[in-house]
């Protein structure tokens, strides 16, 4: 039998199954995503899942399953289901959907931590960190910053330069898979029942890592051949993979940038340590473009802070406030359109 202890179930998400209309049934975690099937691992092992059509309806594809959630499903083969309900979601990673003003997509659930993978070679950059420590935040998991491929040679001091202002939000290791020292610490940095998502461009030594990290396990993948055709490595994988029973990780493919989908704008001054400026701002509703006495412009003009972190605030919280106000509207629309329905409804009862 498996213990799903291992895999991050506790006491609160056994309660959550308690309170729900399917404590009888079986429960289990989404260790990845294909089109429409789900593998779930569970008490007896890895199975193939589907949704109930009601798990579908007017969902948008953000509220779907991904990878982490916890879903209650019944059992109908000796290793396939059907998933009928999910435990309330936390933790989970958003990333704004390329090509849309305000449609998200959810990367894993239930994450403690997320590794931003970058490779010490023309792969840093310090935006791009800044990026997705900021969208991680927001989620309330903790961010830890691993600089890979450390046996290729860089400048330190340099590199820690750059990372000053965001160093005091996140823990920085640096790495190589080629000195077994780092990757021990960076192991020590996981704690039993912890998950662990991985993201960053392909190519900086995220899988690797993986590898590395758990150099006795197996991925969690079971073998089956898709419809698809193309097997199990399709480009929507995502795979779970449990660390020597002490922790699960999650490797996402490539992610290279993070488009912002961030409800609170006001969050970024204190992830980007701006907030000690900003307490002196003359005004209170400052924003820190032009206005008299503004303590930031002042920080800037005499070189304390750096004009590149303040120049990213800015482009951060444009962006920011861009997706909270089209979020907004669309769900005012959703809501009038849903009245709309409601109220075409009642006109054909009363006829
Ligand atoms: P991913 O796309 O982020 O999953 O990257 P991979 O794990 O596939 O690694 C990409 C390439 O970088 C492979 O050729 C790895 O062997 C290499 N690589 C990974 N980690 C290191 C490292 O620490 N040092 C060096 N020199 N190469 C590495
Ligand atoms: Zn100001």
């Amino acid at each position: 039998m498996i213990h799903l202890y291992t895999y991050g179930w506790n006491n609160k998400l056994n309660q959550l199954k308690q309170d729900s209309a399917h404590k009888a049934l079986f429960h289990g975690r989404v260790t990845i995503v294909h089109r429409t099937c789900y593998e779930v691992i569970s008490e007896n092992g890895m199975l193939q899942c589907e949704l109930t059509g009601n798990m579908m309806f007017g969902k948008s594809d953000f509220e779907l399953p991904c990878v982490g959630d916890w879903v209650i499903f019944q059992l109908f083969d000796e290793n396939k289901g059907v998933i009928v309900d999910m435990l309330p979601r936390e933790r989970i990673l958003y990333r704004k959907k390329s090509g849309t003003i305000a449609d998200k997509q959810a990367i894993a659930s239930y994450v403690d931590k997320a590794f931003i993978v970058q490779s010490l070679d023309d792969n840093f950059n310090v935006r791009r960190a800044e990026r997705f420590m900021v969208q991680i935040l927001e989620e309330k998991i903790k961010p830890i910053l691993v600089l890979n491929k450390a046996d290729l040679g860089f400048e330190k001091q340099k590199i820690e330069e750059h990372i000053k202002h965001i160093a005091h939000q996140m823990p920085v290791f640096f790495t190589s898979i080629h000195q077994p020292q780092t990757i021990h610490q960076l192991r020590e940095s996981i704690s039993e029942g912890e998950t662990v998502v991985f993201v960053g461009s392909s190519g900086v030594g995220k899988s690797s890592l993986v590898n590395t990290l758990c150099e006795n396990s197996v991925l969690l993948t079971s073998d089956i051949s898709l419809s698809t055709g193309k097997g199990r490595h399709t480009s929507t994988r995502r795979e779970m993979v449990l660390m020597d029973d002490s922790g699960v990780l999650i490797d996402t493919p490539g992610i290279r940038e993070f488009g912002l989908a961030i409800d609170d704008p006001d969050s970024l001054t204190e992830m980007l340590e701006i907030s000690d400026y900003e307490e002196s701002c003359r005004f209170k509703d400052c924003e820190h473009i032009n206005e008299p006495g503004c303590a930031v412009l002042e920080a800037v003009n005499s070189g304390i802070l750096d004009h590149k972190v303040y120049e990213s605030y800015l482009k951060l919280r444009r962006e920011a406030w861009h997706f909270c106000t089209s979020e907004h509207e669309k769900r005012k629309r959703d809501k009038s359109f849903s009245k709309l329905i409601e109220g075409v409804k009642k006109y054909k009862t009363n006829f």
